[in-house]
């Protein structure tokens, strides 16, 4: 059995014993230190949400070094198909790249956090209002990783990252500079923290947000939200779902502080994971004969 289908099993089997299962066979989290629970059973009347590096992809040094796997849009389309056009990405990339990197896939984005978003009307909802401060921080956040070999500016338009991953050293020097650039803008910005990335944006919208945002509008509405994501940027997302009465899912090791009500151990796994939902979900489908 390859790697990523046995870490599949694993995290389907694990212990049972503790806690009730809800409504689509789901377990509840233990919050007391025992192993987190199984995966949701999947039904066709789910909106998935999927976060995109770390989730579909795994993370490389660079965004830039990310590109679509092979069989991945066909991944993504069988999905739509399987839930009547209830998919949609929700990335802290700009909404530019991941149209770029989905190509020819048109599928719901949104993209900065949410900051940014692409209904599935095909319709764009941004504010470049927002985005215009960020013009007075620019050159210090530039001449900062410039003189500090390791870091990376990553300029997303509405927002400023700065990633650190080339010097984790710098962790908190680059931490008490971003928030000195904060301070400067006000309170109408702050700081999001990612996989060794801090990230300058504006304040008030968040991947929770663009969830509700969705959830409000077809062909998502009505539905019962999934959401899948792996770091810290994706906690309001499950917050978001589990508010709705759906499910959250982390992937990567299981983080004691997440509002995810499941896990899935790796990229690789989610994978396998969303594979088997189209065959699931036919096989749980009413008899139509
Ligand atoms: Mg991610």
């Amino acid at each position: 059995m390859p790697a990523a289908m046995q870490a599949l099993a694993r995290a389907r089997c694990r212990p049972r014993e503790r806690e009730p299962a809800n409504r689509l066979g789901a377990r509840f989290p233990d919050r007391y230190g025992c192993p987190m629970n199984a995966l949701p059973l999947p039904a066709p009347d789910w909106a998935l949400f999927l976060d995109f590096d770390g989730t579909l992809v795994d993370i490389e040094d660079h965004p830039d070094d990310v590109t679509l796997p092979a069989g991945m849009a066909q991944r993504l389309r069988h999905l739509q198909v399987v839930l009547d056009d209830a998919v949609a990405i929700i990335s802290g990339r700009a909404l530019a790249d991941l149209e770029a990197l989905l190509q020819p896939l048109r599928l719901p984005l949104a993209g900065l956090h949410g900051l940014e978003r692409r209904d599935a009307r095909g319709c764009l909802h941004r504010d470049n209002r927002d985005r215009e401060p960020l013009d007075a921080v620019r050159d210090a956040i530039a001449g900062f990783v410039a003189a500090r070999p390791g870091l990376y500016a990553e300029d997303k338009g509405g927002a400023l990252a700065l990633h650190w991953r080339g010097a984790p050293e710098r962790e908190q020097e680059v931490a008490a500079f971003l928030e000195r650039q904060r301070r400067q803008l006000g309170d109408g910005f702050h700081i999001q923290s990612g996989k060794q990335v801090f990230e300058l944006k504006p304040s008030g919208r968040d991947k929770g947000r663009a969830v509700r945002e969705f959830m409000a509008e077809a062909p998502f509405h009505g539905r019962t939200p999934i959401f899948v994501g792996d770091d810290r940027t994706d906690e309001d997302a499950f917050a978001a779902v589990n508010a709705l009465g759906g499910f959250s899912i982390r992937v990567g090791e299981h983080h004691p502080d997440t509002a995810a009500i499941a896990t899935l151990p790796s990229v690789a796994a989610t994978l396998a994971w969303l594979d088997g939902l189209p065959e699931q979900l036919e096989a749980t489908a009413p008899d139509q004969s």
